[in-house]
Formats: C-alpha cells, sequence, structure tokens
C-alpha cells in the first residue's frame, strides 16, 4: 500500500468485525450498547489505562462506538470549589431522571495529577443519584495531564452516549484551565456562582465569564438579599462582554441547589439555548469545529508522545534541558538538533 492510501484509511468507516480483534473487546461493545453498566465502566477504565495495548483497544471501541454516539445534550458546569456544584448536579440529575431522562456525570479535575488530591473531592458526592441505576457517575481521570484527562473525557462522552445516557453533565472545578476544555467538548456551559463573596473572591474572572451561556447564583437560600445582589452585578458585568450568540443574553438564574429551587428552571433555560442552537444548525456546527479541533490535539499530543519517547531524544533530553536553562543552547537550536536526532530534518520537510 502506498504511503497516502495508508492516511486514506483515516477517512474511511471501519466495520465493527474488523476494528474489535477478541471476544472480550466484541463483548465490551455489546454491553456498551445495551447500557450495561460493567461494560460501560470497563470501556471507560481502559479509555483511562496508559498501557498502550489499553489504549489500542480503547481506541477501536471508540471508534466503533462512534455511530452511535452524538445523541445527548452535553452539558458543563463549573464552579469555584464550595459553591455547590456536586449538590447542584445531584440535585438536577435527580429532576432529570425523574422526568425520564438518563443521565452520565463525567468530571475534568486537573488538580489530582498536580497536588496528588483531588478538588472535586473524594468524598462521597451525589450519594443519591450515584445509586439510581438510570445514573452513571464518573470521576475525573487521574494522573494525567490537564489535556489528557480533557481528551480521556471526551472519548468517556461518546462511550455514555452509546450506552444511551440522553444528558451527559461534565463537572470541572472554576480554577485554572480545565473550564477551557470542558466548554470546548460540551453544546452548554453554565458558571454556578456564590452570592455573597466579592468580585475578587469568586474572580469574576472575564475569561471564565466569556464561557459561560447560563449563569447561577447557587445557595439563594442562604441570603436572598445576597443572591439578587450578586445578580445584578453578574448581569451589569455581562453587559460589558461581547456575547456569544447575538441573539442569546446570558440570562443570571437563583437557584438552591439544597432546596432545590431554580433547578428545573435552569434546566428549561438550558433546553432554550441548546434546542435554538439545535434548530439553525449551529449546534451541529459547534460539533464539528470541536472534533476538528480534537483531532488535532490528539495530532499535537501523540507526535509528542512519540517524540519524546525516541532513544535518540531520551539519551540528549537531560543534557540538552540542562543547556538551555543555563542559556548555553538557545531553546529552537536545541530543539532543531532533537528533532534532527529524530530523524524530523529540515531539509526533508513538505513544501507547505
Ligand atoms: P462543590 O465543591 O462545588 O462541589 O460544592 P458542594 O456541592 O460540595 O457543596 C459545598 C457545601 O455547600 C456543602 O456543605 C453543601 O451542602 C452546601 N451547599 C451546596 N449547595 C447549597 C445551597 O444551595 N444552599 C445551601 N445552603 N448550601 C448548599
Amino acid at each position: 500500500m502506498m504511503l497516502s492510501e495508508t492516511a486514506a484509511v483515516a477517512a474511511q468507516p471501519v466495520s465493527v468485525a474488523q476494528a474489535l480483534r477478541s471476544d472480550a473487546d466484541q463483548r465490551l461493545y455489546d454491553g456498551v450498547l445495551r447500557g450495561e453498566l460493567r461494560a460501560l465502566a470497563k470501556t471507560i477504565t481502559l479509555i483511562e489505562s496508559q498501557r498502550p495495548d489499553h489504549r489500542a483497544r480503547a481506541e477501536q471501541l471508540i471508534q466503533v462506538l462512534l455511530p452511535h454516539a452524538g445523541h445527548a445534550v452535553r452539558l458543563g458546569i463549573s464552579g469555584v470549589p464550595g459553591v455547590g456544584k456536586s449538590t447542584f448536579i445531584e440535585a438536577l440529575g435527580l429532576h432529570l431522571i425523574e422526568a425520564g431522562h438518563r443521565v452520565a456525570v463525567l468530571a475534568v479535575d486537573p488538580s489530582s495529577s498536580v497536588s496528588g488530591g483531588s478538588i472535586l473531592g473524594d468524598k462521597t458526592r451525589m450519594e443519591r443519584l450515584s445509586q439510581d441505576p438510570r445514573a452513571f457517575i464518573r470521576p475525573s481521570p487521574a494522573g494525567q495531564s490537564l489535556g489528557g484527562v480533557a481528551e480521556r473525557t471526551r472519548e468517556a462522552i461518546l462511550v455514555v452516549e452509546a450506552a444511551g445516557y440522553d444528558v451527559v453533565i461534565v463537572e470541572t472545578v472554576g480554577v485554572g484551565q480545565s473550564e477551557t476544555a470542558v466548554a470546548n467538548m460540551t453544546d452548554v456551559f453554565a458558571l454556578l456562582q456564590l452570592p455573597n463573596a466579592g468580585d475578587e473572591l469568586q474572580g469574576i474572572k472575564k475569561g471564565i465569564m466569556e464561557l459561560a451561556d447560563v449563569i447561577a447564583v447557587n445557595k439563594a437560600d442562604v441570603d436572598a438579599k445576597a443572591a439578587a445582589r450578586a445578580k445584578s452585578q453578574l448581569e451589569v458585568a455581562l453587559h460589558l462582554m461581547r456575547p456569544t450568540y447575538p441573539d442569546w443574553r446570558v440570562p443570571v438564574l437563583l437557584t438552591s441547589a439544597r432546596t432545590g429551587e431554580g433547578v428545573a428552571e435552569f434546566w428549561e433555560t438550558v433546553m432554550r439555548l441548546w434546542q435554538m442552537l439545535a434548530d439553525d444548525g449551529r449546534l451541529a456546527a459547534k460539533r464539528q469545529r470541536q472534533a476538528q479541533a480534537w483531532l488535532w490535539e490528539a495530532i499535537d499530543a501523540e507526535l509528542k508522545r512519540w517524540f519524546r519517547a525516541h532513544p535518540n531524544v531520551r539519551a540528549a533530553l537531560p543534557d540538552v534541558e540542562v543547556a538551555v536553562a543555563a542559556g548555553r543552547s538557545a531553546p529552537i537550536w536545541a530543539a532543531r538538533q532533537l528533532l534532527a536526532a529524530a530523524g524530523v530534518d529540515r531539509m526533508r520537510q513538505h513544501k507547505e
């Protein structure tokens, strides 16, 4: 086969029999499609594994499950630790399963790879929701970079969708870059805010506010006046920002995850935007952009992994890093030498 033909395979659909080489994987595939929890959990474990053979199986499973995915409402929820995310998601999830939905909750918590402990917490979360067979709750994959965590979660979204969950909630902490990652894998992104914290404290950070399609001031039961004040402050701040959609003014709702107040309205609001985007094709276009961005992130990540694993690079890298840190080697010059050592030769580069 010519090299260009090999690459062309990437654009072809793959039959299930072609892709799944073992009975075990065929069973996982069948089990996921039947919505079996064990098969679902096992498949996600394969996805999160760092073992190359597990990854290979996971990628094949994702490829054949893909045609069965895509039917869910994908909702991202963020907010600072303590704002009430898990309480809120439990209230929302219970509301949704009562209404006949099947709800999957995934998490993106890169803190577990940095600090060793997770911000989203190892405490028992969403106790009632997690015991309900109509819900599936999966904590954040551990021990990976934000990029890795985000990629694994994106893959898990496809798998839970193939298993028949029609609402996928992706939770993340309101710190760092994780909101951007989650906004880039969901249809609608919601931000929970506290009623009583000052602007600096809860960081009405422009970047995060700009990602929000819906904002909820949670814990409105604690102090209704403070919540109303926070709502108008947020509305003022939103007025100063460029809207994501010209025909959608980001609503600021008052909610209480504890009493359930505002939770139904929150969902109606999310669905109003989702339906609006679905009806005129903007949702499909957004998902297409997300998939293409994901393609490039995957290529970047795999190239980097390949490069770092190259024996010549591994042998030279420690000294090169020291030389760059000490100012003896210019980073671009050193990078060029390492690339050449890995066989990526400037002279043989393709024409742009
Ligand atoms: P997370 O860190 O954002 O996931 O926040 P949690 O859901 O763990 O909530 C932090 C604390 O706030 C817990 O003690 C909750 O019981 C409490 N909490 C969450 N939502 C509300 C609410 O709407 N009202 C009140 N009064 N307390 C809440």
